[in-house]
């Protein structure tokens, strides 16, 4: 019987001193797991230290290495997307190259896909140690809103990295949006999926791309992507406050007819007229950020351009 082929996509920006250790790991298993072939799949997220020049070195050495380097930085959606495009495997892993995504799972994932039929094997954390308060609070609050505003089912901690079998690599290169939101374009597809957990595992070198704000708007950019609750959210708000102004007139009506009153009230007027307009600009917004959205999938923009590469694209 042919060997089957497991290709692992490996994003990578400003990962110069991590990518070694990567590989000395990923060694490990690839040694243990010899009735498989692998292809180490590097992308250069436009990087600016030396991780290309690292990765050209080791691909010159090692024949499954593959790289792909991005003519700018793309985000990890864009490289992930690149590298499934550029996979040739049976089998797909998505993995971060600061063994944060313990490399030796990838044969537990292996085995719950052949021998047990799944069609891909996912992962979360357990535990976010050293994440402050704040953190964790808003991510509790995005998870909850998200579940009770789309369709689509969001796993709490879940990571990146998993397994797929080709069949669901080619659905999700089905879908061709241009904001591409991973989290939620896997369980978009479907398929059986198992869930595999692990402890939180410190970064091996480098530091985080994530800040709070960069977060932030990639929950905002979730939500908007998997949910049109928030459009639905200020037409409710118009409906109410026609409702509220149409009782109110009545109100005045009635009053001034029996008791005749003056025109009063001049400061709660302004703290209405604030309020109202506040509320206006607010639904303008939703309503943009969606036009944004649009607009961007309008203009059908390729996702990264390849400077360099040594892979032949089969797709
Ligand atoms: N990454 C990328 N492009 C980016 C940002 C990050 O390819 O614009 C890669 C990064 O090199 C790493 C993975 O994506 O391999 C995860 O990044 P990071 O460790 O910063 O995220 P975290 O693990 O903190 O969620
Ligand atoms: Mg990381």
């Amino acid at each position: 019987m042919k060997k089957k082929k497991i290709s692992i996509i490996v994003p990578c920006y400003n990962e110069e001193e991590a990518i070694p250790i990567f590989l000395r790991e990923i060694n490990k298993v690839i040694k243990r797991m010899s009735d498989v072939n692998f292809e180490l799949i590097f992308i250069d997220d436009g990087s600016v230290d030396n991780t290309f020049s690292v990765m050209e070195k080791r691909a010159k050495k090692d024949k499954k290495i593959k790289y792909l380097q991005f003519s700018r930085n793309f985000g990890k959606e864009a490289a992930m997307l690149a590298g499934m495009q550029y996979s040739t495997g049976d089998y797909v892993t998505i993995m971060d190259v600061d063994l944060q995504d313990p490399p030796h799972l990838i044969i537990d994932m292996y085995r719950f896909i052949t021998e047990e039929h799944y069609d891909c094997v996912a992962t979360k954390r357990i535990n976010r140690k050293g994440e402050s308060f704040l953190r964790n609070l808003f991510t509790n609050l995005f998870y909850k809103m998200i579940k009770k505003m789309s369709k689509i089912e969001m796993v709490k901690n879940a990571r990146d990295y998993r397994m797929m079998t080709r069949q669901v690599v080619n659905a999700i290169l089905q879908v061709k949006e241009y904001n591409r939101y991973s989290k939620g374009l896997f369980s978009f597809v479907g398929f059986k999926t198992k869930w595999i957990e692990y402890e939180d595992v410190k970064r091996s070198k480098g530091h985080t791309k994530w800040s709070f704000l960069t977060l932030f708007s990639y929950a905002i950019e979730g939500i908007t992507s998997y949910s049109t609750l928030p459009l639905l959210f200020s037409a409710f708000m118009g409906l109410f406050f026609c409702l509220m102004a149409f009782i109110l007139i009545i109100v005045v009506i009635v009053k001034t007819l029996i008791f005749g009153d003056p025109v009063s009230g001049w400061p709660s007027l302004v703290c209405i007229i604030l309020f109202i307009s506040g509320i206006q600009l607010f639904c303008i917004g939703i309503v943009g950020e969606y036009l944004s959205k649009t607009y961007l999938e309008a203009k059908r923009r390729p996702l990264y351009f390849i400077k360099d590469t040594n892979i032949k694209k089969t797709k």
